[in-house]
């Protein structure tokens, strides 16, 4: 089994998403006021090449971000920018590493923010994985009113839903995404409400490919909530289970946006 880190562009965001400041409302709305920008972080994908087939991890960037400048949606035209070429896009990224359409057995979104959902055109013969309440919530008009661009989908888009059963370790639900158990994916709830991660087990190392439950390995370790999640106790008990799985097993964390997760994953660098 082999895991690849496909950056798929880069991004910018204002320092107040990465890490909230204040509480409730005013810890949302101070991305929004904060006049500051993170460097250009990356956009990660994740295919993990596994012999009953391959899994692609998120869809990262496609190149229609580079003109969300012209949206009408506050955060959409103010509050993000991108970097992306064509060739950067993870559909012809995967052909320069020898992988056809035709080999990706399944994609697993993580949640359907824009700089995850941006690639799925390249995959219209795959099987797509998305939570139900996660597609419910990035639809149609009140999707966009939330920020989400389902106007961008692909008109063939009609997701699997990924209905999660039993817990698994401190995550509260959990669904296997092989049939050797050895990739799963587990509830991660906080950045989005119904947002996942996937574990994939080798070993005895646990590569933990977490979305955008932080944006970087740091904050994920203090516990520090983001700027945009709705619940901050639901977000702080997810990083907690987080770390809390990084302290039992050697656990290599590789959120989507951390400058560090390509350098962790190839040296296969635990959290703690
Ligand atoms: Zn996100």
């Amino acid at each position: 089994m082999k895991i690849h880190a496909i950056q798929t562009g880069s991004v910018r965001i204002k320092t107040a998403q990465v890490e909230g400041r204040g509480h409730g409302l005013m810890r949302r709305i101070s991305v929004f006021t904060d006049r500051h920008w993170t460097n250009w972080l990356p956009t990660y994908a994740w295919a993990i090449e596994h012999r009953e087939g391959v899994i692609l991890v998120d869809t990262g960037q496609g190149t229609h971000l580079l003109e969300t400048g012209r949206s009408l949606h506050p955060y959409v035209r103010w509050e993000v920018r991108f970097r992306i070429e064509p060739e950067q896009e993870v559909g012809p990224q995967l052909r320069a590493l020898g992988i056809a359409q035709h080999d990706v057995k399944c994609v697993v979104l993580t949640h359907l923010h824009m700089d995850h959902d941006g690639g799925l055109a390249h995959f219209p013969q795959s099987k797509i994985f998305v939570t139900r309440g996660e597609f419910d919530t990035a639809r149609g008009w009140a999707g966009r009113l939330r920020g989400y661009l389902p106007n961008r989908w692909p008109a063939w888009f009609d997701p699997i839903p990924l209905d999660l059963g039993e817990s698994f370790g401190p995550f509260s639900a959990s669904k296997r995404l092989t049939a050797a158990g050895d990739v799963v994916a587990v509830a991660t709830p906080g950045h989005t409400a119904h947002h996942i991660s996937v574990l994939v087990q080798s070993g005895n190392t646990t590569f933990f490919l977490a979305g955008d439950t932080s944006y970087n390995e740091e904050l994920m370790l203090a516990g520090c909530v983001d700027g945009v999640s709705a619940n901050e106790q639901i977000s702080r008990a997810t990083l907690n289970a987080i770390k809390q799985t990084a302290t039992k097993f050697p656990t290599v964390y590789l959120p989507t946006h951390d400058a560090g997760s390509a350098a962790r994953l190839a040296r296969s660098v635990p959290s703690v």
